[in-house]
């Protein structure tokens, strides 16, 4: 028999059916695999749910030797061995997790060439006694999982992943297949320079999930909002509710459990054993949902999650994409709903500037919250922007199947608005020295005599009560918006706004500031129809 493509190609085919028990491959995996399986590089960039592990899995059966996963998931390892073993694929790995004589048993199974795969996590290749290990045995392919983790400029940076550029050098007969679901131009080229793949073929499958329909409401009372959503559209459905702090998935865990809704809490402050069971919950049960902070759902594969919610704004695009896309993994329409207010504005911008880091790595946190903030703003559907973030074209201006696309937002003319809420800022700043946080600047527009009002005599400025025609949710979506597109800015561990450099042009009346529209009332919309 002669090796060509073709004979590569059914040999993968017949790999799908007999051990995977598929029929068919999707999207690009046949050409992914076959270049693989002929020993070429590949970078390939496709969604969560996409269909990746079977991308480096199959060229690792399919080729002689053992086939090493990079991957820094070291909590799923188990799970993903056992998954494995279980379709009869010999699997071990190698991580901080295991005692002596397992890691010893893998080595030994590695080097009599018993293995089809062997998971590493990423910091055990800085060691040389594993690069040893690698050398004495036989490598089929190289496969660098979750290799978004190579970008500093990325959310997610692993120095470790820094290492895995010798990978190359040490062994140029090995292909290599680097692998992310979370791709901007930026970040792949960032993987292809560092991991130092130039040869590679390039993999982009599409970021667009059809099933999934975007929807942003304005935050009032969240936890109420997101009691509500369930019950209109998702009653006894599987999900992930995400938010920022532990003790905000604690009590929203309590909350929902109260009103009906099983659910259970995840975050890292909880005990390993209760994470791991609610985890296993999570994957074995019908319709239960997960309140967790952005440490779950990394490398989880159930098909059937009908909705991800984040009652707390995602510190950037990628972040949103990626735990949104843990829903409708198996291709049924499902929802990825959030609510977003002032607040997340203000604290997501403090953070940014008490946190750690330097200032370039503050200035790249600022990129990222400012591109989920416009995503949060738009007028345009929502689906169209986050595909242009990707760098990919959408298919129509108008998905039909988010938020913006099923009842357009209005928008109107805020220079006005804006000017008041500007000049207040600047009356308290430059003639007073003052500086206050949203509440004092909204309460002094509404003519409030509040007791902070009275105690700085705020009730004898000029601008107070010269904002009666809008209300209170009004204004503080008029602040909410200026704070996206830059207009105002936050300062210190109180939040104060102060002016921006930008704030001038808009004082001086020589630029419009278009907002959208708060709606009166904030509810969760009907429509589940479309899609
Ligand atoms: P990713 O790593 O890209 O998030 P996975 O590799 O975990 O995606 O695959 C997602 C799901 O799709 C898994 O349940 C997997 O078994 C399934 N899957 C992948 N490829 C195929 C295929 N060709 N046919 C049927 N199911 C598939
Ligand atoms: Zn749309």
């Amino acid at each position: 028999v002669t090796e060509g493509p073709g004979a590569a190609d059914s040999e993968a085919l017949a790999t799908l059916h007999r051990v995977f028990g598929y029929d068919a491959f999707r999207g690009e995996q046949q050409a992914i695999i076959e270049h693989v399986v002929a020993g070429g590089d590949a970078v390939v960039l496709m969604p969560t749910g996409g269909g990746k592990s079977l991308c480096y899995q199959i060229p690792a059966l399919v080729r002689p030797g053992t086939g090493v996963v990079v991957s820094p998931l070291i909590a799923l390892m188990q799970d993903q061995v056992d998954a494995l073993r279980a379709l009869g694929v010999r699997a071990g790995f190698i991580n901080s997790t295991q005692d002596f004589d397992e890691r010893r048993m893998v080595e030994a199974e590695f080097l009599a060439g018993e293995l089809d795969l062997l998971y590493l996590a990423p910091e055990r290749l800085r060691v040389d006694a594993t690069l040893e290990l690698l050398s004495r045995g036989k490598i089929s392919v190289f496969a660098i999982d979750e290799a978004h983790c190579v970008s500093q400029w990325g959310h997610d940076f692993r120095p470790d992943y820094l290492a895995l550029s010798l990978l190359g050098e040490r062994w140029p007969d090995v292909p290599r297949i680097a692998l992310t679901a979370t791709a901007t131009r930026a970040t792949h080229q960032e993987i292809t320079q560092r991991l130092n793949l130039p040869a590679a073929r390039h993999f982009v499958a599409s970021f667009d999930r059809p099933n999934i329909q975007y929807r942003i409401v304005p935050k009032a009372d969240p936890r109420k909002q997101l009691l509500a959503f369930l019950r209109e559209e998702h009653p006894g459905d599987a999900g992930i509710v995400y938010c920022l702090s532990r003790n905000s998935v604690e009590r929203t865990a309590e909350f929902l459990t109260a009103n009906g809704v099983q659910a259970v809490p995840y975050h890292a402050g909880l005990e390993a054993a209760t994470r791991a069971a609610h985890q296993a919950r999570f994957l074995r049960e019908d319709g239960l949902v997960v309140v967790a902070t952005i440490a779950f759902g990394m490398g989880i594969d159930k098909p059937d999650v009908r909705f991800v919610a984040h009652l707390d704004l995602p510190k950037s695009i990628e972040g949103y994409y990626q735990e949104t896309g843990r829903a409708g993994r198996d291709g049924l329409p499902s929802t990825a709903w959030m609510a977003y207010g002032l607040n997340d504005v203000i604290q997501q911008r403090k953070l940014i500037q008490s946190g750690e880091g330097d200032e370039a790595f503050r200035r790249r946190a600022a990129a990222h919250l400012d591109a989920m903030l416009a995503l949060c703003e738009t007028a345009q559907c929502r689906r169209g922007q986050l595909l242009a973030y990707f760098g990919q074209d959408p298919e129509a201006a108008a998905c039909g199947n988010c938020d913006t696309c099923l009842t357009p937002p209005e928008t109107w003319d805020g220079t006005i608005a804006a000017q008041k809420v500007l000049s207040t800022v600047v009356r308290l700043q430059r003639e007073r020295g003052q500086k206050f946080g949203a509440m004092q600047i909204v309460d002094i527009l509404l003519g409030k005599r509040t007791g902070k009002v009275i105690q700085f005599d705020h009730d004898q400025l000029s601008v107070f009560g010269i904002g009666q025609d809008l209300s209170e949710g009004e204004w503080r979506g008029v602040v909410r918006q200026l704070l996206a597109q830059g207009l105002l800015a936050v300062e210190g561990e109180y939040g104060t706004l102060v002016l921006t450099e930008a704030s001038g042009s808009v004082l001086r009346r020589e630029r419009e500031v278009p907002l959208r529209k708060e709606p009166k009332k904030p509810t969760a919309s009907r429509s589940r129809s479309a899609g």
